[in-house]
């Protein structure tokens, strides 16, 4: 180290005299939370003098300053909402399905005291689930749904309740991995199941899952390839003839079907619901944010002497929603009892007309005085494990700009945030994902990135 990175580090500010400093004395927030800041600030700097980078040192009352940007950083209310310009429906990493405006105000209504566990007419407890019973089996079409955190909790519970210590037979071809490196066979067994591999990756035979059941495996599971599609020299037992095996064998057949359409206003390559339960699965699985259109949860649909045995395991307990959940989820039901396309945010996507994103454009391009030529055709897609490989035909604006990876950072550091889609070295913002009253902010948005006063 240098002569003057020694003479740095040895004029850094005390602790004290930064706590003291003016932006942080001003700030009504816990001195330990300060501290905190101020000491990453501070750790930082010294690294990088230690380092032997060259780095002014401020004064306490300069580093106050940025020790306080990062304390109003951790307490701005979070996650905050953006424009998902993806052209992905259902963005994982955007939080999937946006809720409706009725299942908003329901979690408003739910989050004080509620009626979560009491009967009003006797005043007795009750049950957390009675009453989004009734509607969650008139609109799935089951004998009875059971609720949890995600379809991945419903898959951990179902198979750990039917598969038990004797296990559920998976063929090898439905081993799915979804996001962030969860595997759908991996999270069957977490409590305990074992998950009895049959056939080989691309063709399994009625004989495998036979053998499996021979060996004493107490479930069979099937899982919907919802995000990957298999093709070639591949064979696959149908959801039919399996249900037909497992009821031959009296064991129970349990169809992690993901994203759960109900048919209504979507593409119908995917499958339903009902058309799982049709086909004679015992219990069908599915998350409530993705073709639901609803909040993060998992539905377990089914046969009812099956649907409360899941209920009735201690493991519910720990995977049961919390009642603003149940609240929008419950909103997000009415709407699907309703007639026709149900009004909920995913469905306004998709229906979408290809010529109002055209003219909400060319609006848009005008306004801000680009070349009619950044209006370009697209591919949206409807992503959160549904309809793989599929598109719906869509309108982004092509961002003119000199540094593409400069600009969507800046956009998405923007107020409002939003979150385009590079392709092809091109910012493309689709607008098919963007609901049209949120055109205005997205135009604030896309005028602030181009202001020379805030370089993009
Ligand atoms: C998405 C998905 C899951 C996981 O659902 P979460 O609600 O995210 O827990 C499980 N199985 C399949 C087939 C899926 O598509």
């Amino acid at each position: 180290m240098d002569n003057a990175s020694r003479a740095a580090l040895a004029s850094l500010p005390k602790m004290d005299r930064v706590l003291e400093a003016g932006p942080l004395a001003s700030l009504a927030v816990r001195r330990g939370i300060k501290r905190l800041a101020v000491d990453a600030v501070l750790g930082e700097l010294r690294a990088r003098l230690l380092a032997g980078e060259s780095a002014d040192v401020p004064d306490a009352e300069g580093m106050a300053t940025q020790a306080r940007a990062r304390v109003d950083a951790w307490m701005t209310v979070r996650p905050r909402g953006v424009i998902n310009a993806t052209g992905v429906l259902l963005h994982t990493n955007l939080g999937r399905a946006p809720l409706g405006a009725q299942a908003v105000t329901a979690m408003i209504d739910a989050a004080g005291a509620s009626e979560l566990e009491i009967e009003m007419d006797s005043g007795a407890r009750g049950s957390r689930l009675a009453w989004i019973r009734p509607l969650s089996r008139a609109v799935l079409g089951a004998q009875d749904v059971h609720v949890v955190n995600n379809n991945a909790a419903a898959l951990l519970l179902a198979c750990t309740v039917l598969g038990g210590q004797a296990g559920v037979a998976l063929s090898r071809g439905q081993m799915v991995e979804i996001g962030d490196g969860f595997r759908v066979a991996t999270m069957a067994g977490a409590g305990g199941c074992p998950v009895v591999a049959v056939g080989s990756t691309n063709r399994t035979h009625l004989r495998d899952y036979e053998a499996a059941l021979e060996d004493g495996a107490a479930a069979l599971l099937w899982v919907h390839l919802s995000n990957f599609r298999q093709q070639g020299y591949v064979a696959e037992v149908g959801l039919a003839e399996l249900a037909a095996l497992a009821k031959s064998r009296g064991v129970p057949l349990i169809a992690d079907l993901g994203a759960g359409s109900l048919g209504e206003g979507l593409p119908p390559a995917e499958p339903t619901i009902q058309s799982y339960l049709d086909q004679g699965a015992d219990l069908v699985l599915c998350s409530g944010d993705k073709l639901l259109g609803g909040p993060q949860a998992g539905l377990v649909a089914g046969r009812a002497e099956l649907v409360e045995r899941c209920r009735r395991h201690p493991m519910s307990r720990a995977l049961r929603p919390d009642k603003v959940t149940l609240a929008a989820l419950h909103a997000t039901l009415v709407a699907h009892a309703a007639d026709g396309v149900p009004d909920l945010p995913l469905h306004a996507m998709v229906a979408a007309d290809p010529k109002d994103l055209a003219a909400r454009a060319e609006a848009l391009c005008k306004s801000l005085g680009w070349d009619p030529g950044c209006v370009r055709t697209a591919q949206a897609t409807i992503g959160g494990g549904s309809l793989p490989g599929d598109t719906l035909p869509s309108v982004a604006l092509a961002v003119p700009t000199g540094s593409v990876s400069r600009t969507a950072r800046a956009l998405r550091l923007g107020d409002p945030p939003v979150v385009g889609r590079i392709q092809d070295d091109t910012l493309l913002l689709d607008l098919r994902t963007v609901p049209p009253q949120s055109d205005a902010a997205l135009l604030t948005a896309l005028r602030a990135a181009q202001d020379p006063a805030k370089p993009a």
